[in-house]
């Protein structure tokens, strides 16, 4: 029986399904192993029900290129629809998705990233993490952008997609979901069928960092990422979640010249800013991590409170937009 299965097994490497297998199961992975030619060829090329579970694994491994390339993968409607229909150039976001995923500026967070996949939590110790920078998530037509602060380190960075997989997801995509932002109120992983309309959200920097806490220099390399996103996506709002996002988003306008100072755009939750010239608005909530969503410093009743108002000012004309002053922060506790 093991001669006959070997033999069956030698006929399909040699084979025509063999070779397209060859090439799908290795394409594009950087750090795919190379065969091992001094291995028969009988354990290079597992029996077929070894290669079904493999296959799994690959398609996994796959959301590694960039949101635009694995949904051209496995079809996945987020990106595809908008980014071959709609408006904004194809080939300019997809580019800047994949040069992200490959981004190797900062060794400190690079490697704890990949530390994180290779040590994994155990729940998850059947996952493939990600491990690698976490692209923006959403629809390239957005008129609202959410930044947040960083990939969670057995959140996104397992799943591959912002706020995926982790409580503050859980937060944030219910609450999404109920202001009509989103298709699910459920965000478990990047194959799930979710899909934003009217929003995307993107972070301060794109790799977990230890302890949650970023360094300086490690949020400016990140900055021109986040410039060149806005500058495709052309928001009509953006949502600053946190204190260190509204932070990093003000030292783009800075240092672009846009506005010149940080200081008259205080973080508090609920505020909302007038940005000079055609600036998207700016609106403040606290981040749906679990410090504030388990101490109620943050509730669902809050944080709704601020996508109605921006869902609000999204719906309005033009000219009742720019009319709207400074609005001060309110309190909803
Ligand atoms: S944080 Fe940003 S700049 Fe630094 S390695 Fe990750 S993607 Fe690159």
């Amino acid at each position: 029986m093991v001669r006959n299965q070997i033999g069956v097994q030698r006929k399909l490497a040699g084979s025509q399904f063999g070779r397209v297998w060859r090439s799908l199961a290795f394409r594009g992975r950087r750090e795919a192993p190379r065969p091992n030619y001094a291995t028969p060829s009988f354990a290079r090329y597992p029996d077929p029900a070894v290669i079904f579970i493999f296959w799994g694994k690959q398609t996994e491994d796959w959301y590694g290129y960039g949101q635009a390339s694995y949904t051209f993968k496995l079809g996945v409607p987020e990106r595809t629809a908008a980014v071959l229909e709609g408006g904004v150039p194809k080939n300019d976001l997809t580019i800047l998705e994949r040069e992200i995923t490959k981004c190797r500026k900062c060794s400190r967070l690079v490697a704890y990233c990949e530390e994180v996949a290779r040590t994994k939590r155990r729940a998850y110790r059947d996952w493939t993490y990600w491990g690698k920078p976490v692209p923006a998530f959403g629809d390239p037509e957005a008129g609202l952008v959410i930044i947040g602060l960083a990939p969670a380190a057995h959140g996104a960075n397992r799943t591959g997609r912002m706020f995926t997989g982790d409580r503050s997801g859980d937060f944030l995509y219910e609450q999404l979901y109920r202001a009509g932002f989103a298709n699910q109120p459920q965000s478990k992983r990047a194959d799930d069928g979710l899909v934003l309309k009217g929003a995307l959200i993107s972070a301060a920097i794109r790799c977990a960092p230890p302890a949650n806490k970023p360094l300086p220099e490690e949020i400016r390399n990140c900055l021109p990422y986040l410039e060149r996103e806005l500058d495709l996506i052309r928001p009509r709002a953006i949502l600053a979640l946190g204190g260190i996002a509204l932070n990093t988003y003000l030292d783009l306008l800075k240092q672009k010249g846009l506005i010149r100072s940080r200081a008259p755009y205080r973080f508090a939750h609920g505020a909302s800013f007038a940005l000079p010239g055609d600036l998207p608005r700016l609106f403040a909530a606290y981040h749906p991590s679990q410090q504030n969503t388990q101490t109620g410093r943050l509730t669902p009743a809050m944080f709704a409170r601020v996508l109605r108002q921006i869902r609000k000012f999204l719906e309005m004309r033009g000219g009742a937009r720019e009319a709207i002053a400074i609005q001060k922060p309110r309190r909803f506790r």
